[in-house]
């Protein structure tokens, strides 16, 4: 058996998937699989499930760090539903649209539509329109959810 990078025992069983220094199992750091689930593209580099140390420090952490931040801001921004046309007919819609496919779950797409919102610097997704749709695979079926939203920058006097 290989040594592990980190504790150095000969004990190594795992690779690290960014630099592949053989690890311990005691040692290396997993990251699941959906932790950046609302991440348009996830990089390479964030793709793989088990770490050294060093590299789960350096790049693994950080960008948790940046992307809670990111889902906490997600999570405060406005949101107006296509239902909602009467409160939002004045606003200025002046970008493209958001589009989001292939969702678990409806929270999920409402969730990455807010998530681009934040990343373009908007602070509130208008127009939401979010539909399912059912999908059979032999006798199980399955539902997946998209939707498209305008992000816009609502101030609070368009909001009275
Ligand atoms: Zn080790
Ligand atoms: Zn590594």
């Amino acid at each position: 058996m290989e040594n592990c990078c980190t504790c150095l025992k000969p004990k190594a069983t795992l690779v690290c998937g960014s630099c592949e220094s053989a690890v311990c199992k005691y040692c290396a750091q997993f990251l699941d699989e959906a932790q950046f689930l609302y991440l348009p593209e996830i990089p390479k580099d964030l793709k793989h499930t088990t770490y050294c140390n060093s590299c789960f420090d350096s790049k693994v952490q950080p960008a948790i760090n940046d992307y809670e931040k990111v889902v906490r801001a997600a999570k405060g921004i406005i949101t107006f539903f296509t239902a909602d046309s009467k409160v939002t007919r004045n606003f200025k819609r002046t970008d493209k649209p958001f589009t989001v496919k292939d969702c678990a779950e409806k929270e999920e797409v409402l969730m990455k539509l807010a998530f681009l919102a934040v990343l373009g610097e908007y602070n509130a997704i208008i127009d939401i329109d979010i539909k399912s749709e059912k999908i059979r695979n032999g006798s199980r079926q399955t539902t997946k959810w998209s939707g498209t939203a305008m992000p816009a920058q609502v101030t609070s006097s368009r909001l009275l």
